[in-house]
C-alpha cells in the first residue's frame, strides 16, 4: 500500500515531503482529450527520424498551453526543479503511468488511437519482469511483461519515457554514488533500447533527498516529477489534497497494471465530466522552465 503525503505549495512547484515506502498501485485512465481522430500508425513524436516521405507528423497529444498561462517553475541552487503539479489556472489535468509490470496491448492502440497524452515513467526491473511485482493493486497478472518492445510501441504512439530508476529503491536509503547509478543506469538503458535519452526523473514512492537531485543533474535529468494525487484500480483518484478535488495542474499518478485500458476510460470520463481537460506535461513543463528564465 501507499502512504505518501505531498506538500502542495503554490500551485505549482515543490513537493516538499514524501512519504515513505510505497510501491505501485494504481491504475490509470484516460481516454482521449477531445483531440482528433484516430490515426493508428502515424506517431505524433518517435525516437527515431522518419526516413520515408511519411505524412507530416501530428501535433503532440492533449492541450497545448496558451500563451502565458503557466507560471514559472523555477529551480533553486541550480539542481533540477521538484514538480508536483503545474501551475496553471486552466482546469487542465496531466496524466503519468509507472514502472511497467503490465504490458496490455489494448492500452497501446487506445493511447494511439484516442491520442491520449500520457507520460510513461518506466523502471527495468519491471520492464524486464526481473523483479516481484507489487499486489497492493489487486491480483496481478502482469500480461505480457518482459519487452522493452511494448514500450517503443508506446513511443511510437507520442508516449515520452522517462526515468523511474533500475530496481525502484528507496532512494533515501543510498548515498549519492548509489543514488547515481540507479538514476544513470536506467537513462542509459532507455536510451539504449528506445532511442531517446530520458529527460525527467520520479523517484520510486516519491522519496528522494539532496543526492537525488544531485544525481538527477549528473545524469541529464531536468526535473524531478511528482504528483498530486494517485488513481486506483477502477479508476478511483486518491487525492492528496484536504478537499478531495481536483484542481488546475494536477499531476496524476497511475500504474501499468492488468485492466488499465478499462480503468483508463473510466478515468478520463470522469476527468472530463469535471470540466477539465487532459494536457500535455511536456509543453506545459516547456512553458513553465521558460517562463522561470
Ligand atoms: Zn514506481
Amino acid at each position: 500500500m501507499c502512504t505518501r503525503g505531498i506538500g502542495r505549495r503554490r500551485a505549482g512547484v515543490v513537493a516538499s515531503r514524501l512519504v515513505a515506502g510505497c510501491a505501485a498501485v494504481l491504475i490509470t485512465a484516460c481516454a482521449a482529450d477531445g483531440t482528433a481522430g484516430s490515426r493508428p500508425s502515424s506517431p505524433a513524436r518517435s525516437a527515431a527520424p522518419s526516413s520515408s516521405a511519411s505524412p507530416a507528423p501530428l501535433p503532440p497529444p492533449g492541450v497545448l498551453p496558451r500563451p502565458g498561462e503557466v507560471g514559472a517553475i523555477s529551480s533553486t541552487g541550480g539542481l533540477p526543479p521538484v514538480i508536483s503539479s503545474i501551475p496553471t489556472k486552466r482546469k487542465v489535468v496531466f496524466l503519468t503511468i509507472d514502472d511497467g509490470w503490465e504490458q496490455d496491448p489494448g492500452f497501446v492502440q487506445q493511447v494511439r488511437d484516442q491520442r491520449i497524452p500520457i507520460t510513461a515513467f518506466v523502471m527495468r526491473d519491471a520492464v524486464e519482469a526481473k523483479g516481484t511485482p507489487d499486489q497492493s493493486g489487486g491480483p496481478a497478472r502482469y500480461v505480457g511483461a518482459g519487452k522493452w518492445s511494448y514500450f517503443r510501441k508506446l513511443q511510437a504512439a507520442g508516449v515520452p519515457v522517462e526515468n523511474h530508476t533500475l530496481t525502484h529503491p528507496n532512494l533515501r536509503l543510498l548515498g549519492h554514488e548509489a543514488q547515481r547509478a540507479e538514476i544513470c543506469g536506467a537513462s542509459r538503458l532507455v536510451k539504449q533500447r528506445l532511442g531517446s535519452r530520458p529527460t525527467l526523473f520520479r523517484p520510486p514512492f516519491g522519496n528522494y533527498n539532496t543526492d537525488t537531485l544531485r544525481a538527477a543533474k549528473a545524469c541529464g535529468l531536468s526535473a524531478v516529477l511528482l504528483w498530486t494525487a494517485t488513481v486506483q484500480p477502477g479508476g478511483k483518484i486518491a487525492y492528496q489534497v484536504p478537499d478531495k478535488k481536483l484542481r488546475p495542474g494536477d499531476i496524476l499518478l497511475l500504474h501499468f497494471r492488468p485492466n488499465l485500458a478499462r480503468d483508463f476510460r473510466i478515468l478520463v470520463n470522469k476527468i472530463k465530466r469535471r470540466g477539465f481537460e487532459l494536457g500535455n506535461l511536456e509543453a506545459y513543463l516547456k512553458a513553465a522552465r521558460a517562463g522561470a528564465q
